[in-house]
């Protein structure tokens, strides 16, 4: 598979090996050491992905994330943790993160997950174009833009994904396992909790557009697009 990605880990070894097999499953890949050269290394090398150190010296990790949707940029990224408590993961994913990784990891499993997440990114590009339209909400595939009125959310690659599974199926519930599948690939190694902090995620984000009660939870189940078909 081929893509720009920027390796953003301050332990020179584990960079180097991350480094390495990247480049031998065909990828382009650049180093750097601390998250405050992040931002910048973003602009020049324009990445499909970054593989993201939570712990670094300067900026980490979680602020580089929070910076760089902040700039509303939808660089993928795997978060590399080196703690394993579930607080963090969650952080990361809050955070924007789409995928990550805890210390100790072989870099087989890392190889893996980069073409998964960049694989999800292939998907979405060619299929289906039409807009769809509801009573509060329009979404737009091509452009990958959702808008409530004139008001455009603000919404991640993934969030925006999801937002738009659902809506295609206004109206009936998918399950976790069916929005895992459809949003990040079969192949994704996670939990299902996963799917509940970005569904509150978009949330959010569709309250102050256009208040709550577009995504209903169906308990035990999954979750439900409610707004009605203009
Ligand atoms: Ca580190």
């Amino acid at each position: 598979m081929s893509g720009r990605i920027l390796v953003v880990e301050d332990e020179l070894a584990i960079q180097k090996v991350i480094q390495t097999y990247l480049e031998s499953a065909g990828f382009t890949v650049r180093c750097i050491d601390s998250g405050d050269q992040a931002l910048n290394a973003v602009e020049s090398f324009q990445p499909d992905l970054i593989v993201l150190d939570l712990m670094l010296p300067g900026m980490d990790g979680l602020e580089v994330t929070a910076r760089l949707r902040e700039q509303a940029s939808d660089v993928f990224i795997i978060m590399l943790t080196a703690r394993s408590e579930e607080i963090d993961r969650i952080a990361g994913l809050r955070m924007g993160a789409d995928d990550y990784l805890t210390k100790p990891f072989s870099p087989r499993e890392l190889v893996a997950r980069v073409e998964a997440v960049l694989r999800r990114q292939r998907s979405l590009t060619p299929p289906p174009s039409h807009s769809l339209h509801f009573e509060h909400l329009s979404i737009s595939p091509d452009r990958m833009e959702a808008t409530a009125g004139e008001t455009f959310l603000d919404l991640t690659t993934t969030e925006f994904i999801l937002l738009l599974e659902l809506a295609r199926h206004a109206g009936r519930v998918l399950t976790r396992d069916q929005i895992i599948d459809r949003v990040w690939g079969e192949d994704f190694y996670g939990t299902d909790r996963i799917v509940d902090v970005y569904v509150g995620q978009v949330r959010r984000k569709l309250e102050q557009a256009v208040g709550d009660g577009l995504i209903q939870t169906v308990r035990g189940v999954g979750y439900k697009f409610m707004d009605s078909p203009k």
